[in-house]
């Protein structure tokens, strides 16, 4: 190696995951998402391997209460146009925007993600695809604990990928989230061995007990319109 290949200390802390923190961002989603099912215990997350293989499940059986039913998570990759503390020399003053945005990934749940699907629902158009919006997201604390966050997501103006957006794309490809997802729930196969396994990432701006909200599954729906949401195929 060189010594140029040796990343600065900032470089390794920097995650493709975007964590919300308080304050006004607005995304472009890019793609299509990926779902998956997981538990949460003592504040770590556990994929879910269905009814049969697991443990997490299976300690609902047990108890019978149902406290335990996996939720659903879902990836996808956005645009981060505007993130809370963005320095304003970076910022377009025409369109308020990044000038330069970034290519992350968005994993939430259903308060979020099921906004998404309502629009797509309602639009008929694939929020991931070239006809899709931008989002505000304005994220607020509302209590000291974990889960006290609220969310105002709402639909921006159609936001057609600019040249500079379409570059990046070409230059970075979207992450494959399908994979990212099927690896995840490999690595957590592999660990159940060893009993207890260490569990997922946590995501600790995620709220917990919003699983009773009856939302169509977002992936089903999004799966289900129009063909133009494999826009890296496009450019
Ligand atoms: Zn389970």
């Amino acid at each position: 190696m060189d010594y140029t290949d040796i990343k600065n200390v900032d470089d390794k802390d920097k995650s493709m995951y975007l964590k919300l923190v308080p304050g006004k961002y607005v995304l472009r989603l890019l793609g299509k998402p990926e779902d998956y099912k997981h538990h949460w215990e003592n504040q770590k997350k556990y994929a879910c391997l269905g009814m049969d293989g697991c443990p997490h499940c299976k300690k609902t059986d047990t108890d019978g209460d149902g406290s335990n039913r996996p939720r659903t998570s879902y990836v996808t990759n956005v645009f981060v146009k505007l993130a809370p503390g963005d320095d304003p020399k970076d910022i377009d003053p025409q369109t308020k925007l990044r000038k330069v945005p970034e290519l992350m990934l968005l994993e939430k749940g259903r308060q979020i993600f099921g906004t998404f699907g309502a629009w797509a629902r309602a639009r008929e158009i694939n929020p991931g695809g070239e006809k899709g919006p931008d989002w505000q997201l304005i994220v607020e604390k509302t209590g000291p604990e974990v889960r006290n966050v609220r969310y105002q997501l709402f639909p921006l103006d159609i936001a057609p990928l600019t040249n500079e957006e379409k570059k990046i794309l070409k230059a970075q490809n979207l992450y494959d989230v399908k994979k990212i997802v099927s690896d995840r729930i490999e690595k957590y196969k592999k660990e159940l061995d060893g009993e207890s396994g260490p569990g997922l990432a946590v995501d600790d701006t995620d709220i917990e007990g919003l699983d009773d909200i009856s939302l169509d599954d977002v992936d089903g729906i999004l799966d289900e319109i129009d063909g133009d949401s494999n826009i890296d195929l496009e450019f």
